[in-house]
Order: C-alpha cells, then structure tokens, then sequence
C-alpha cells in the first residue's frame, strides 16, 4: 500500500528521542502534493482555530499552512468545506493487544488467547485507531503478548497494513509477585501479563526490553498484591530510580502506572515523564508533579468503561471508581499538572479513542485545551514534538479533518472525515 522506498530515519533531537520515523526518501523528484482547503485549521497550539487557512503538504510533509498558500501547479486540491482540519490525534494510552473486557476478561486474553489472534485482531485494532483520527499511538505494554507490538510496528511501517505511528513499550515491567494473573496453585508457573523483575535485574530488564525494540519503558509503581486488595507500592524508590536512569540513559522515555499516592511520589521522584491513573493522587503528589514537570494521564475513560461493565448507566451518582478518578482530574488541573491524553483504550474498543478526549471536557477542560493536549501537548511529552503535533511547516503530514469545530463542540472529534499520515490519504 506504501511505496516500498520508505526509509527509516532515526531522529535524534534531544537527549531523550524514541520514535523512528518513517520518511519520504529526499531525492524522489516532485513528490506527490496536496492542498487542503478546510473551513478552519486548528494548529494544536492556538486555541482559537484559523478561519480560512489551507495547507500544503508535499511527500510525507507539511509545507506551508496559513491564509495565503499558493498552490503549485501539480498540487491535487482536496476541498474540505465546513470542516476543521488538525494535528493527527496522539493516543497517549493504548494497548492494541487487548480488547473491551465485556468481551473477554484480561485473565483469560493472557491465559487463553493464542498469541496469533491477539496479533490479528491488533491489525484490525491498528487499522480503527487510524481511521478514528488517532495518527500516533504511545502502546503500553502488550500484556502478555511478548514483543508482538515491534512485528506490529514494523507491518504499519512497511505499508503492509494501515495504522497509526507506535511508540511502544513491549512487555511492561513489574515487581515480582506484583501483578496477575494470579489466584492459581501455588506450583503451577502461570505467564504473566508483564515482565517481572526487581533488583539490578530490573536494570537488566529495562536495557533487554529497549533492546529488543522498547520505545517506552512502563514500569508498574504500585498494584493490587491480591485479588481484591487495593493497590499498593511494588518498587522500591531505589529500584524505580534505577530503572529510569538505565532508560533515559539510552534516550527513552518512562511511563509509570500508578494509582497510590506513594507509588504516585516515588515514580515523580524517580524521574518518570508520566503517571498514568493516579486515581489517588493527592494535592501534595500534583503539586511534585508540576514542580517536576511530570505529565499526567488520568485514564478517566477506563474507569467510565470499567464501571459500565459492572452495571453503571452512566447517571450520576457515579460509582466510587469514576468518581474518584474525576476528582483525581480535578486536583492535577487545579495544581497546574501537564496533562496527557491517553484513554487506556483496548479496556474499551479500539476507535473510540475520543472517549478519553470527551470525558476530559465533560470534567471542566476547556475543548480547545484538551485539543492541544491530544496534539501538541502529547506529542512534547512524548519527545516527539519536533515532528508531530502541531500544524507547521516543516512537520510530518500527520492531518485530520472533522465535520464542524471541535473547539465549539468537542463531539466533532468523532466526526472524522479525512485522515493523512506522512502525506498519505487514508479516509477522504
Ligand atoms: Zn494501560
């Protein structure tokens, strides 16, 4: 589907850079070139959308955008009237490897599930998240499914299936003992939904997974020790900081599950770029958050999907579980946290991505500012900002146009009608 001369390059920007991107090779003579002619361009930074902007892209990048773009001659125009056109979507939270619970429960897609179903149906995964305006995925942690998010990476890269950018995290890393599933016989060896590893093996673990093609380092600062207990820390302050140390020394970034405010305090201090959940996170751990510049993504549409599969019909009152992970939201905006937008999505179905967005507007963020989280903002947190995120000249060609404007109505981001991926069309 994709020219078979796609290069890759490695992109080194700053001390900590992960994603190989995919890119037009330089001497191809007058690569193909668009322009798009929406109603308005969001550009992931301003607020206020443009009125009346077109852009230029040319091969897999963004030429010129603004309200005075001169089409050159060979350009293809694409008329997108009464839509807004924006940075691809940045899935902060993914795990392509899983699907809704309601379907399968988590024990048994780890325990059940051959490896090859759980690769197929990522692929079809991949292709809905593109097609829903996700251009980029951070994908943390497969869950059981080995390193198959590095084969999935590489068929997207390859053209030979359609999906968004990865950044993955491979296995995922936890302290022994400390996940699932479990509750079994004590003598029977059951996988595990992430790698274990404590100690300088947790050192060890960190450099092997990046090795064998980590993007991310996922490390799980807290867990349910116990079916049924509530969470609680698993690393040692000592051993999260040195697994940080080993992957940002070999320029990758760190995310940290964490629900506990101590799990929650050890990761920041530990020196993780984002805490994922954080659902008891308390003023004190949002205030070291902003002062340490850790990003936050609270996963709100997780626990919406969680509690809807126990019964809730999404009347308020809203069961404890979601009721406390609005409240987590609201204290990290009130302590000025930077805020990620990542849904947790594969807890609920690949293509509804915009939960995570629309569940953060309908707790109090102004759309527009959710907007530049899911694009510029996400794409900075994730060192990838330099080439994605943001409507600019120069930028990978990562675009969506959506009916209406979703800074008005935040629904709108639903309302994918056009999708490009480094100057690509899939959706029109
Ligand atoms: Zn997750």
């Amino acid at each position: 589907m994709m020219k078979p001369l796609t290069t890759v390059l490695c992109l080194c920007l700053a001390s900590v850079t992960t994603l190989a991107l995919s890119t037009m090779p330089a001497s191809a003579a007058d690569p193909a070139a668009y322009l798009l002619k929406p109603a308005r361009v969001f550009d992931g930074v301003d607020p206020k959308p443009h009125e009346g902007w077109t852009v230029l892209v040319r091969g897999d990048k963004i030429e010129a955008a603004g309200p005075a773009v001169t089409a050159p001659a060979d350009a293809t125009e694409v008329d997108l009237a009464g839509k807004t056109l924006l940075p691809g979507l940045i899935e902060g939270h993914s795990h392509l490897f899983l699907h809704p619970y309601n379907e399968t429960s988590w024990d048994d897609q780890v325990l059940h599930e051959p490896l090859a179903l759980r690769t197929a149906r990522a692929t079809v995964a991949a292709k809905a998240t593109l097609l829903a305006g996700f251009t980029t995925v951070r994908d943390l942690g497969t869950e059981g499914a080995g390193y198959a998010d590095v084969g999935l990476k590489q068929a997207i890269e390859q053209g030979i299936i359609p999906g968004p950018r990865m950044l993955v995290a491979t296995r995922a890393l936890v302290a022994t003992g400390a996940y699932g599933p479990k509750g079994f016989e004590a003598n029977v060896i059951i996988p595990q939904g992430a790698e274990e590893a404590d100690g300088a093996n947790l050192v060890s673990a960190v450099r092997h997974q990046i090795g064998l093609g980590a993007d991310v380092v996922k490390l799980y600062a807290d867990y349910h020790w116990r079916p049924g207990e509530p969470s609680r820390p698993t690393f040692s302050q000592a051993e999260m900081e040195a697994a940080v140390e080993a992957a940002h020394s070999a320029g990758r970034i760190v995310a940290a599950h964490a629900n506990t405010a101590e799990g929650m305090r050890r990761a920041v201090l530990a020196g993780v770029d984002t805490i994922e959940h954080g659902g008891e996170g308390t003023p004190e751990v949002f205030k070291l958050m902003r002062e340490r510049g850790v990003a936050y993504c609270p996963t709100l549409a997780a626990s919406d999907a969680v509690a809807r599969y126990r019964g809730w019909n999404g009347a308020d009152p809203a069961p404890p579980m979601v009721a406390q992970a609005r409240k987590a939201f609201g204290l990290a905006r009130a302590a000025g946290v930077t805020m990620c937008v990542g849904g947790d999505v594969g807890v609920f179905a690949h293509g509804e991505n915009a939960r995570e967005i629309e569940l953060m507007a309908a707790a109090g963020m102004p759309a527009a500012q959710v907007l530049i989280a899911a694009t510029s903002g996400n794409a900075h947190s994730f060192h990838i900002g330099e080439q994605l995120g943001t409507v600019k000249s120069g930028l990978l060609a990562d675009l969506i146009a959506v009916e209406g404007d979703p800074t008005r109505d935040i629904h709108a981001v639903r309302a994918v009608q056009f999708v490009m991926k480094g100057g690509k069309v899939y959706a029109q």
